[in-house]
């Protein structure tokens, strides 16, 4: 008799876009004249740039010709891109790596989720709270995460991350061994500056503890004194895992490529306190259940690095900034309490008069017809907030800007009253 996963049953199922959608799609009936705008799902919406385009198209063309064909990849990638990657996003940067640290991923969410195939399943893990689900029901499937009570895991340490601490999460109080952290943050969109950075690094060192980075935004800081990796702080190369994403950077959402930093210094220990490279395992893991990633796909990640690529990237990249910029000036001017859209293509934006997060993305769909992701989905250190993306088009950004202000202007209960009292 076959017997299930039973960490699989405990899991609550993943509604949350269903939810919204079931909700969106309720009102569109009754207001069927009503264009909705979405600032609510984190996919992006602009195309591939034409740098990559042109690499793909050459990259297909090389797969109909029996001398240039491609079968099977390296597991590890192509040489190719791990030199562009090193070249590129490390050497400006003074960080070294050999090509054999970097592992190149059809994006960053499989090997987010994949990572703890070589933890093992008692380590104590801490996320912050909101968080990218993805870390939480990893865990959980692997029995990592303990019993779950209304949506919380005995096992998992939640780090809370509110307006109150600024958004940086405070060290846990007792020993954790696994921590991840995102930075540009989805859903909130803050950052952590160097200094903050730094101090989760040298907890981990002294903890022994990994902590698994996700650099997936990395390429939306604006500002200065914001890491782009990990590892420009020192001793994170014995501490961290990086992983990023050219699905935010590129629009490689439907692409699918990345790629995951795991250096050779990094090591973990055996319960008979053995040292074991985490490299190693990983190459050994990857090399068992990964087949690599397109041919295709990695030749549009190579198109990226190139001047005209960059040029290109950048320019999209500089639209959705200045998508963020317009939300979170209008919101503000308007009495709303808004964080992120900085460094980050997301809003997290302060209900009013601490409305719960769905009440408030019912009222923004029912009096503007603009669609956010309620807070309380990512946590329940989100319950007091929304998610609004800019990854949308310029005129649907000022359309919606323009309803909520409406909206707020009509109200009785103005946002910027009612958050002028709370202080
Ligand atoms: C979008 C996103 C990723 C990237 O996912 P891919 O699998 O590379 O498309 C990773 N982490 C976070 C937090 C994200 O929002």
């Amino acid at each position: 008799m076959a017997l299930v996963n039973e960490n699989f049953l405990q899991l609550t199922e993943n509604y949350l876009f269903a939810d919204i959608a079931k909700k969106v799609n309720a009102y569109k009936v009754l207001h069927p004249r009503q264009k909705v705008i979405s600032l609510g799902i984190g996919d992006v919406t602009q195309p591939l740039c034409p740098s990559v385009i042109k690499a793909m198209h050459k990259a297909v063309d090389e797969m109909a010709n029996a001398d240039t064909f491609k079968g099977y990849g390296p597991e590890h990638g192509y040489a190719f891109l791990r030199e562009a990657i090193l070249k590129h996003d490390f050497h400006p940067r003074g960080i070294r790596f050999d090509p054999s640290e970097i592992f190149i991923n059809d994006g960053a969410k499989s090997d987010l989720g994949n990572i703890g195939d070589i933890l093992r399943w008692d380590n104590l893990v801490a996320v912050t709270d909101p968080v990218y689900p993805v870390y939480v029901d990893s865990n959980a499937m692997a029995g990592r995460a303990g019993i779950n009570r209304d949506g919380q895991w005995s096992d998992i340490t939640y780090l809370p991350t509110t307006a109150e601490n600024d958004f940086c999460p405070e060290l846990p109080d007792h020993g954790v061994d696994v921590i991840y952290l995102c930075y540009p943050n989805n859903p909130t969109g803050t950052v952590l500056t160097k200094a903050q950075l730094e101090k989760w690094v040298k907890y981990a060192l002294k903890q022994e503890a990994i902590i698994l980075y996700d650099a997936a935004y990395e390429a939306y800081i604006q500002e200065p004194d914001i890491p782009h990796s990990i590892y420009e702080i020192r001793g994170a190369r014995k501490c961290a895992i990086e992983f990023h994403s050219y699905s935010k950077t590129a629009g490689f959402t439907g692409v699918r490529c990345g790629y995951t930093v795991v250096p050779k210094e990094l090591i973990a220990t055996s319960m008979r306190g053995q040292s074991v490279a985490l490299n190693h395992l990983w190459e050994r893991r990857q090399s068992t259940k990964f087949n690599g990633t397109s041919y295709i796909s990695q030749r549009a990640a190579e198109a990226i690095y190139t001047p005209q690529g960059q040029s290109e990237i950048r320019a999209t990249i500089a639209y959705y900034m200045e998508n963020a910029k317009i939300m979170r000036e209008t919101l503000q001017e308007i009495g709303f309490k808004v964080y992120g859209g900085v460094n980050a293509p997301y809003l997290w934006v302060r209900t009013p008069h601490h409305a719960d997060s769905w009440a408030f993305f019912e009222e923004l769909l029912y009096a503007a017809g603009v669609v956010c992701t309620p807070g309380e989905g990512f946590g329940p250190s989100g319950k007091e907030y929304v998610r609004l993306t800019a990854f949308c088009d310029r005129q649907d950004c000022l359309e919606a800007m323009s309803r909520i202000r409406n909206m707020v202007s009509q109200t009785h209960h103005k946002a910027a009253q009612a958050t002028e009292k709370e202080e």
